[in-house]
């Protein structure tokens, strides 16, 4: 049985902090842990300025780590058909239920979708069983819908998965290309190390290739808003104009790459000049120029992508297309130069070195090559090994719901939010024979077909390591109890593996996995393998739980290396890196008349992924509080809508209902949606139900970006917003979401249809109705005018107000009467008209997540005070001074509040 206690502090002192990692993103910034009052006590988060990855600096989301650790929402103990039972029933349920499908039907019929939250540890421990013991390669993981694009092109180029890049570069180029990519936002503390570098070189520039105008643009010397879907036009278009200018690298080109002639032949074919390339993008010509010439004559050029490029149905092309400049022009294996992937989740880069991919073998080895899987079998000493690739994420729940595969066990994610078409996938998930869930969260969209469900630890508890965008492993360490009955993924994996009765899967701690991980990645490699960690095949268990963060490969003890490819030479059969061809293409259309918009899915700045983590973080929650569908104020017009209202987005796939935010940084004819909520969050604004399922034919990677659709407004007959301090099913709306604020839930909704009787119905709906409170109340005959406030022992308990129209008073002032213990009479007498009392203002929503700074206050003080740079605004009020992450919204504001008139 695996200890249920802490591994306890790295240092060995109880009371000293301890060194893990951030487990959102791929950037994979180091903190520091402590709890200066002991567990269950707070928990402090600061930056590990001897991480190399962020010497210290967190962006919002590191930064509000703390509110994100206690047990509310947490599976603590393992269920089976709906009954609680003991880890020993439930993992002999898994075995024998998984078991009996393999013998009825062979391997194939089970499958596993696993996740980029998953430890390196516990990844290889489930790749193992999959594909080493059980057979089949039907293991995938939520990272092919991140970056399994760029895998692939990096394969096709380079022969190997290798990022070439370290961060330093970042800070090393003269030009940094963002494509696909808003680092503001998406990875926050590298756009800030960038600015950090620019603020040294001023002549540091930045390009911006995006449709939509986003935070990364503002420190951008040129924003290039190409149509969706031609960056591969733009690349090819690049390749043939460096070569025909006479800025290729002849003697790298010559002596170091091959496929040269069928590359330049296609880029000419499709992008004969700069007037063909500018017309196909939709963009003018002199800005398409401008950045042909600034790559031109850069000799440190950094093209960064992430998945702006990789999700796409010609994902793959585009990377090539983008790592073909780069070949080309010799800027790769050098300081500040090189094609540059970045990974969302903080360990995709684990689950592509223990072959996560259904189409990988363990250690960035091939399924489909026979010398490879000999190796690997012979390794792990197993003559089940599965010998052809599996089945990829989008077709892989394609196969459950047409009953091929019949048992599966996702890990650590939601794809009944996530994967494209999600209404599709959880009719997969409604009749799969056997669904087994682990997780640490009880109740996610997911989480409610499972048959099995298994509580898995969560960041903070968990003991393994990862892997960032630039190859670098650090440990994540535990610094709280095991709660409950939850498990590590390895051990869950490794008793059912033992009860199925594979051998090998002994394992007593994660360092004894990391150790034959580490092993199997030097195994016979010979320098012919790009990852090889073989020199930390022999950590004991006390320096794997020291092990200091460092990049692969490292064949040595204390060996690393930061560049790849500085000798030229790559893992092709010849040492050549592969120009490859590639045939830009457009995605696919759609009747314009029915679909005349483009969906755009994203993130916002606060929040990851499915919202398990963040959502429940006040800070986080604050800055956008509602789901929402950014248009174009060309294309809101055309359909009625404004500001503010409420319109439901349609696809062939799906429908949403979505808050409207009119925004002149979106282009004309494209909408954008944030991905993060679900059904927990929000009434109907799973924006994976519209999205298109047409996949890369290559990476298997679906088009999360370009999905055709239409948008109407949504006709509700009342609008309202409820602030309460209890949690609750909003029963009178059809439309809600809700946040979590400080000390209370924020729920905005809407109904189609109004009660009778909305005092009763308010009084219903609302919590502790028996509780001595002193209501107040307002209302109309016509009911579609209501304001009720529940007041108890003379401090703000709810506040609920319906109206016929979208325009309801401000929220944050009332968000903020409840941090008081007790109302003021001037705060009773405007609490139902909602606005404060003279003297005191609106902060508006969020901007500022550390300092709680609205914005309102910013623009105010921007305004009042003329202050004109973030600096002045931290200097008066704070904001942008801790994390840095609002930093590109405070210079957005000044923009705006000196473009706009005053109030
Ligand atoms: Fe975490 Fe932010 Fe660093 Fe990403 S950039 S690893 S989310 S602190």
């Amino acid at each position: 049985m695996v200890s249920t206690t802490s591994s306890g502090p790295s240092t060995g002192d109880p009371s000293s902090p301890v060194r893990t990692t951030c487990p959102y993103c791929g950037v994979g910034c180091g903190v520091l842990v402590s709890m200066p009052d002991g567990p269950g006590g707070g928990v402090e988060v600061h930056g590990d300025r001897e991480h190399p990855a962020n010497f210290g600096r967190l962006c919002s989301k590191g930064t509000a780590l703390g509110e994100t650790v206690d047990l509310d929402g947490r599976l603590l103990q393992p269920w089976v058909d709906g009954r609680q039972t003991d880890w020993d029933g439930a993992l002999d349920a898994v075995a024998q239920r998984f078991g009996a499908l393999i013998d009825a039907h062979g391997p194939d019929a089970v499958a596993f979708y696993v996740s980029g939250q998953l430890l390196t540890e516990d990844y290889y421990v489930a790749n193992k069983l999959m594909k080493g013991f059980i057979g089949s390669a039907n293991i995938d993981t939520n990272s092919r819908l991140c970056m399994s694009s760029a895998v692939a092109a990096y394969k096709r180029a380079f022969g190997s998965d290798t990022v070439p890049n370290c961060y330093e570069d970042l800070e090393q180029a003269d030009l940094v290309v963002l494509t696909g990519s808003n680092l503001a936002w998406c990875h926050p503390v590298l756009y800030q190390r960038m600015l950090a570098a620019k603020k040294q070189r001023p002549d540091m520039r930045f390009v911006v290739i995006d449709p939509r105008r986003t935070s990364s643009c503002d420190g951008a010397a040129l924003h290039l808003p190409l149509r969706s879907g031609t960056d591969g036009v733009l690349f090819s278009g690049l390749f043939a104009w460096l070569y025909d200018n006479g800025h290729a690298d002849a003697a790298f080109v010559e002596h170091n790459t091959q496929g040269f002639d069928e590359t330049l032949g296609l880029a000419r074919f499709y992008t004969p000049s700069v007037h063909s390339v500018a017309e196909q993008c939709g963009l003018p010509a002199a800005d398409v120029e401008a950045f042909y010439r600034a790559f031109a004559d850069t000799a440190r050029v950094v093209t960064l992508f992430s998945q702006g490029i990789n999700q796409s149905s010609s994902g793959t092309d585009k990377g090539n297309a983008i790592i073909n400049c780069h070949l080309l022009t010799g800027r790769i294996g050098k300081p500040g130069s090189g094609p540059f992937s970045i990974t969302g989740q903080p360990n995709a880069m684990g689950g592509r070195e223990v072959g996560g991919l259904s189409n990988q073998l363990a250690a960035h080895m091939e399924i489909a090559d026979p010398a490879h899987r000999e190796l690997v079998g012979r390794f792990w000493q197993t003559t089940t090994l599965a010998a052809e690739p599996g089945l990829k994420a989008v077709d892989l729940f394609r196969a459950v719901e047409a009953g091929r595969v019949k048992g599966l066990w996702i890990m650590a994610t939601n794809p009944a939010v996530s994967l494209p078409d999600s209404n599709r996938v959880r009719r997969a998930l409604e009749q799969c024979e056997c669904l087994v869930v682990s997780d640490c969260v009880a109740e996610t969209d997911t989480m409610k077909h499972a048959h099995i469900r298994l509580p898995a630890l969560a960041w903070g508890e968990k003991d393994g390591s990862v892997t960032n965008s630039e190859r670098c492993i650090s440990r994540q360490r535990a610094f709280l109890p095991v709660p409950g009955g939850a498990r590590p993924d390895w051990w869950i994996v490794a008793e059912v593996a033992k009860r199925m009765g594979y051998p090998g899967f002994d394992y007593a701690s994660p360092a004894d996995v990391f150790r034959e991980h580490a092993r199997l990645s030097g195994f016979e490699n010979r320098g012919e393998r790009d990852f090889d960690i073989s020199g930390l095949a022999t950590l004991d268990d006390d320096a794997y739980d020291r092990l200091q963060p460092v990049q692969w490969p490292v064949v040595a003890p204390g060996g690393t290396v930061a560049r790849m490819f500085e000798n030229g030479r790559f893992f092709t059969a010849n040492g050549r890196a592969n120009l490859v061809p590639v045939t830009p293409r457009p995605p696919a259309r759609y009747p314009a008349q029915a679909y005349p918009l483009v969906l755009n899915t994203g993130r916002v700045r606060d929040h990851w992924h499915t919202m398990t983590r963040t959502g429940k973080s006040p800070r986080l929650s604050g800055h956008v509080t509602e789901p929402f569908v950014a248009l174009h104020p060309h294309d809101a017009a055309e359909v009625g809508l404004r500001d503010g209202e409420l319109a439901t987005v349609i696809s062939t796939w799906g429908e949403a209902v979505l808050r409207v935010q009119v925004s002149n940084a979106q282009p004309v004819g494209a909408a954008f949606a944030p991905m993060h909520w679900n059904d927990q969050f929000a009434a109907c604004a799973r924006v994976g139900s519209l999205v298109n399922p047409a996949c890369d034919p290559l990476s298997g990677q679906p088009e999360f970006k370009h999905t055709p659709v239409r948008v109407l407004p949504y006709r509700a007959v009342w609008y309202g917003f409820l602030l309460t301090r209890c949690e609750l099913e909003p029963q009178l709306a059809t439309y809600w979401s809700k946040a979590r604020r400080y000390g209370l839930w924020h729920y905005e909704l809407a109904g189609e249809v109004a009660p009778d009787n909305w005092a009763a119905r308010a009084r219903d709906q609302l919590c502790g109705t028996a509780v001595d409170a002193e209501w107040r109340e307002l209302y109309d005959s016509t009911q579609l005018n209501y304001r009720g406030a529940r007041i108890i022992d003379g401090r703000l308990d709810a506040v609920i107000i319906i109206g016929p129209g979208y325009n309801l008073p401000p929220r944050d002032w009332l968000v903020a009467l409840f941090k008081k213990q007790r109302l003021e009479p001037t705060e009773r007498a405007r609490l139902l008209r909602g606005t404060p009392p003279r003297g005191e203002r609106d902060a508006g929503a969020i901007v500022c997540s550390c300092f709680s700074v609205g914005a309102n206050t910013l623009t105010r003080a921007i305004r009042e005070q003329r202050l004109q740079t973030p600096e002045e605004i931290g200097a008066a009020l704070r904001a942008g001074t801790n994390c840095g992450s609002c930093v590109p919204e405070l210079r957005r504001l000044i923009v705006d509040a000196m473009e706009a008139p005053g109030d």
